[in-house]
């Protein structure tokens, strides 16, 4: 984008001065509108949906097999939906600004396998990937008992097939762990700047990583190249994939059974808020809309980012998507919200969300580690600083007037997609950042 594009950009939308200047924003989506009218222009229907679920379902007795750690759920992988009221006080008393409805924390953290919201989308295409290929070679019917995926016969047709993705977080961790357990050939490619323990942790698992010298870009693109040359090898495309999406939006589903256990009514008369922490988008995406599918116009879905790259929210803005980058308005995209670090939007996700979004908001590195130290304090909840997004989310649409967001018949829920995986040291540092910026702020 040129300077004149630019200029003209910021004369028709002025929020996008304030986005420039690294300001904690709300962005209302004007488009957001009859959800009904948002699902059938997306494309993708319950029934893609139902499809994903029935075949987590059918690969439950596996997971179940070789995770042990599933057997409380047979198999199935979620996190708890947990009520944070000492948070909603601390929060409430930190911003001056009362919520008067539930707040609600998703706790994809303790997501089994892989602690983070990569553990839906990731792990449910390599499943995809490993069934069709099963089926392809008749060594699998969709009526068989899918522990047969551990067994030799089907880890040896596994071993001939390659895996690769390029990630230098999560994803990689979910797809490098899921791939190796059913015996693939699994590369994820990583740039320079990864964590050592992501590193140490995939190849203990018998992942092969492969560093570059350059950025997280660079890495993904020779990702994607290698395996472009080679029929045997599926790449994880994380900013164009349906089937992360779809096996993100079996989430939907979940919560609303969660909910339900719970005796949470969600109904035009008691509106469900939900805030998600978004990087390139098919997560929050896929999450969204699988909540959609569920709640329709009564779900009110909101993405979150770090003021340093709000690309999704830049991208729907000016409905340019994946033809505009955070560089074009000026931001640097350094945030310690590694998920979230991402410097051009999905176009396939930004695209579906167009009519289905209510709005995006933008949150500080600072307040993010503030939030990180004060939910370990208040709740005893350790999460990555990505997955603390999502938590201002209240202040934020209440300050705004969002329609019945102070109502006391709403529910707010803040996604919290990562930190089980985080070594303790690690996650000791992060607390620690975030215990001095709230000395240091007086608060
Ligand atoms: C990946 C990730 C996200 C965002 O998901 P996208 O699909 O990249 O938008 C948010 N939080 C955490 C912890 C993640 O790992």
């Amino acid at each position: 984008m040129n300077q004149t594009e630019k200029t003209i950009w910021i004369e028709k939308l002025p929020l996008l001065t304030e986005i420039a200047e690294k300001r904690e924003v709300l962005w209302r989506n004007p488009l957001n509108g009859d959800s009904t009218v948002g699902i059938s222009q997306s494309g993708i229907t319950a029934n893609d949906v139902e499809d994903a679920s029935n075949r987590l379902k059918r690969f439950a007795p596996y997971i179940e097999k070789v995770f042990p750690e599933t057997a409380n759920s047979k198999g199935i992988i979620e996190s708890p939906l947990t009520s944070i009221p000492k948070m909603k006080e601390s929060l409430a008393v930190k911003f001056n600004t009362d919520i008067p409805g539930k707040l609600l924390l998703k706790q994809d953290n303790a997501l089994p396998i892989s602690g983070s919201i990569k553990a839906r989308g990731g792990i449910y295409e390599v499943l995809k990937y490993a069934e069709t290929l099963a089926l392809e070679h008749g060594l699998v019917k969709e009526s068989d008992d899918y522990t047969k995926f551990a067994e030799l016969e089907l880890r040896n047709l596994f071993a001939k097939h390659k895996i690769a993705v390029g990630s230098t977080g999560n994803l990689g961790l979910s797809i490098g762990i899921m791939s190796a357990k059913l015996g693939f050939n699994v590369t994820v490619h990583m740039s320079a700047d990864a964590k050592q323990w992501k590193k140490d942790l995939l190849r203990e698992k018998g992942v092969t990583v492969v560093e570059y010298a350059d950025d997280y870009s660079k890495a993904v693109e020779e990702g994607r190249r290698q395996a472009e040359a080679d029929p045997l090898c599926h790449f994880v495309d994380d900013e164009n994939s349906l089937d992360l999406f779809l096996g993100y939006a079996v989430a939907g589903e979940r919560v609303a059974a969660q909910l339900n256990e719970q005796g949470i009514k969600v109904d035009n008369d008691h509106p469900l808020f939900v805030y998600l922490p978004c990087g390139v988008g098919g997560g929050p995406g896929g999450v969204a809309f699988g909540l959609k599918l569920q709640f329709g116009d009564a779900v009110h879905c909101f993405f979150a980012e770090p003021t340093h790259s709000p690309c999704m929210t830049i991208g729907m803005m000016t409905g340019l998507h994946d033809k505009v980058s955070v560089a074009d308005f000026g931001l640097d995209n350094q945030t310690a919200a590694d998920g979230l670090a991402v410097g051009t939007p999905s176009g396939f996700v930004g695209k579906k969300m167009e009519l289905l979004l209510e709005g995006c908001y933008t949150i500080s590195d600072d307040t993010m580690f503030e939030l990180l130290t004060m939910i370990a304090d208040t709740e005893d909840i350790r999460l990555e600083p990505s997955a603390l997004a999502g938590m201002t989310g209240p202040i934020q649409t209440i300050r705004h007037q969002v329609t019945f967001a102070d109502s006391p018949t709403a529910t707010h829920l803040v996604w919290a997609t990562g930190g089980g995986m985080v070594p303790e040291t690690e996650m000791n540092m992060y607390y620690g950042i975030g215990r001095a910026r709230t000395e240091g702020s007086g608060k």
